[in-house]
């Protein structure tokens, strides 16, 4: 069996990058997501192994300390992890997975898995990105104030990914994560070890 592939997608929070991917999953049964840990406390609705892992400050601190973290971050003063044992899993089974991270773990990845493919989400607008915060309904102002501050920061690193995704109109944009998608699974060095006998036949 081929290996899966990574993707990674970033954005500010509130570019829709949670939305996008889930109505992904809904429609490509190839991909799943991976659940990061967090100490963040979860948002009304949010399910623990779910949505995240919800885990404590020393729990996050004993998993950075026995190198289960693939990679992790400090984001808007909570900290985030992948773990490393749920990648490696899901790709070895030929599952192409989603990290839904921010640049700082995206770096991290890149390092380790270099043809993870990079996808960066964007607002249409400032505007706009502050309206969909708010709209979501489920931060508060103190939490917005503070994220929106921060979205100039994570849009400084937009150049560090191979793809671009402006998300205007939810479903032209979903059109265009699910062509890269398929762009990536049509890669010849992704097809090669699945093809060789085709190929060698002709050949
Ligand atoms: P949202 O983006 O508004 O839905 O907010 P979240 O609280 O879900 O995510 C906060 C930040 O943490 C975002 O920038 C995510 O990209 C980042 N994040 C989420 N999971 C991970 C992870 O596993 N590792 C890293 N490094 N960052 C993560
Ligand atoms: P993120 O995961 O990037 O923080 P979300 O997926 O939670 O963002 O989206 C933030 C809010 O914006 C949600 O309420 C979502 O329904 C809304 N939203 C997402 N994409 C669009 C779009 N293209 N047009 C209008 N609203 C959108
Ligand atoms: P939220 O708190 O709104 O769920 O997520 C805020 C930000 O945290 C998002 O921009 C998301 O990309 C980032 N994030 C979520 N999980 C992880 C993670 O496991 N690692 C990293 N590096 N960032 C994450």
């Amino acid at each position: 069996m081929s290996e899966g592939i990574l993707f990674i997608v970033s954005a500010p929070s509130g570019a829709g990058k949670t939305s996008l991917v889930k109505a992904l999953l809904a429609r490509d049964p190839g991909l799943s997501l991976s659940v990061s840990c967090t100490t963040r406390a979860p948002r009304a609705g949010e399910q623990d192994g779910v949505h995240y892992h919800f885990i404590d400050q020393a729990r996050f601190r004993e998993s950075v300390a026995a190198g289960e973290f693939l990679e992790h971050a400090e984001v808007f003063g909570n900290l985030y992890g992948t773990r490393e044992v749920d990648v490696r899993e899901a790709l070895a089974a030929g599952q192409d997975l989603i990290l839904e991270i921010d640049w700082q773990g995206a770096r991290q990845v890149r390092e380790r898995f270099r043809s993870a493919a990079g996808i960066f989400v964007l607002p249409p607008s400032i505007v706009e990105l502050e309206r969909r915060l708010r709209g979501r309904g489920t931060d508060s102002d103190a939490v917005i104030a503070g994220r929106m501050a921060q979205a100039r920061d994570e849009m400084a690193h937009v150049e560090e990914y191979a793809y671009l995704v402006v998300n205007a109109v939810f479903d032209t944009a979903l059109d265009a994560l699910a062509a890269i998608v398929l762009a990536e699974r049509q890669r010849f060095e992704r097809q090669r070890p699945r093809l060789g006998p085709l190929l060698d036949a002709l050949a």
